[in-house]
């Protein structure tokens, strides 16, 4: 099932042709897409501009609103940060996160249940990939948390489970919508992709000149080492890797993010850093330190606040602008995938 089935994920123009099947008139469509995606209905009851005899056709069909449900919700009492647990229609479960910063709140939001790319500091793909997210399953986490904290998004984030350049019909579409004149309407720069470096997806991303943030998850500055906790790293290089991000910078113009996982002893030393310096040496680009947090199934542990810092000092000395990621929600559950995975320990449905 997808986009074809859930109303949520489907174009104006799909809708158009939907309605026109079950011999509606042409606005509609109108009618629904603008209640879904700028309204808050999260189902077909909710959709009351529409006569109950067509909704009525459309699920004798299974053609419905797919359900995003909130099953859980947490509260850091750290820094108020927001994880939630969102039931789907087939039982699975996937995980979001909303945040509160100075320029106003920002949702991270999951691709994909589970994971394949088996990044070993990572708990989202300990159990592989169970299945793709459609699109409407990807907004539905944003318009849920919006609905229930009744709140104004700033930013997206897609950078929860899963890797979106491996559901990267699905993640287009995503966009598509979340860009929508009728929809959010949110703009490309308030908008963020994350990737493990899947090049050829990059390079197509660039093509539909989306112009949004690509935050590359690099984690180290050297193959050999990047191969030792990250899988993706023996099918591209780090040189492949680098000239698609000049790629997206030249077709975008937005300059690329590099995200850097600190792990303790790994790739937290001065030669890791003078070596990231040399491979990012006049790029448009910027360093996202991000000291990880530990995992119980995995040996990493997170970087001293001396090292994490000498470390930043060390880019900044050589020209590279770095940041150190504010570590959020520490509290409950913070690195990505494990909510989830002790929602499904305690709870996991039949
Ligand atoms: S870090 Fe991202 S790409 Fe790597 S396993 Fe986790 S979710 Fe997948």
């Amino acid at each position: 099932m997808g986009y074809e089935r859930n109303i949520m994920g489907m174009t104006i123009e799909e809708l158009g042709e939907l309605m026109m099947k079950y011999g509606q008139p042409a606005y509609r469509a109108k009618q629904i897409f603008e209640r879904i995606h700028a309204g808050d209905a999260m189902s077909l009851d909710e959709i009351t501009n529409i006569p109950a005899s067509l909704k009525e056709k459309l699920r004798a069909e299974g053609i419905d609103v797919f359900p995003v449900n909130i099953l859980e919700r947490l509260e850091s009492k750290l820094d108020g940060t927001k994880k939630y647990i969102f039931g789907l229609h087939d039982g699975n479960v996937i995980e979001s996160v909303l945040m509160e910063y100075k320029h106003g709140y920002s949702i991270c939001i999951s691709s994909q249940v589970g994971c394949r790319m088996g990044c070993t500091f990572c708990a989202s793909t300990l159990d592989g990939r169970i299945r793709n997210l459609d699109a409407g399953e990807m907004l539905g986490q944003i318009y849920a948390i919006k609905k229930k904290e009744g709140i104004k998004v700033h930013s997206i984030v897609v950078m929860g489970c899963g890797e979106p350049m491996d559901n990267f019909d699905n993640l287009v579409r995503f966009l598509n919508l979340i860009i929508h004149p009728m929809g959010m309407n949110l703009s490309g720069r308030n908008i963020t992709v994350s990737t493990c470096g899947i090049t050829e997806k990059i390079r197509e991303l660039a093509d539909m000149k989306f112009a949004l943030t690509l935050a590359i998850s690099l984690h180290s500055p050297t193959d050999e080492l990047r191969r030792t906790f990250m899988p993706i790293a023996n099918k591209y290089t780090i040189e492949e890797l680098m000239k698609a991000a000049d790629y997206f910078f030249e077709k975008t113009g937005r300059r690329v993010t590099f995200e850097y996982s600190l792990i303790k002893g790994l790739n937290d030393t001065k030669e890791c850093a003078m070596e990231l310096s040399r491979l990012l040496a006049g790029k448009n680009s910027h360093v996202n330190l991000i000291p990880v947090n530990p995992i119980k199934e995995r040996k990493w542990e997170r970087s001293s606040d001396n090292s994490v810092n000498a470390f930043k000092l060390m880019l900044e000395k050589n020209r590279i602008n770095a940041t150190i990621r504010r570590g959020m929600g520490a509290d409950i559950d913070a690195a990505c995938g494990q909510l989830r995975r002790r929602y499904l320990g305690s709870e996991r449905p039949e």
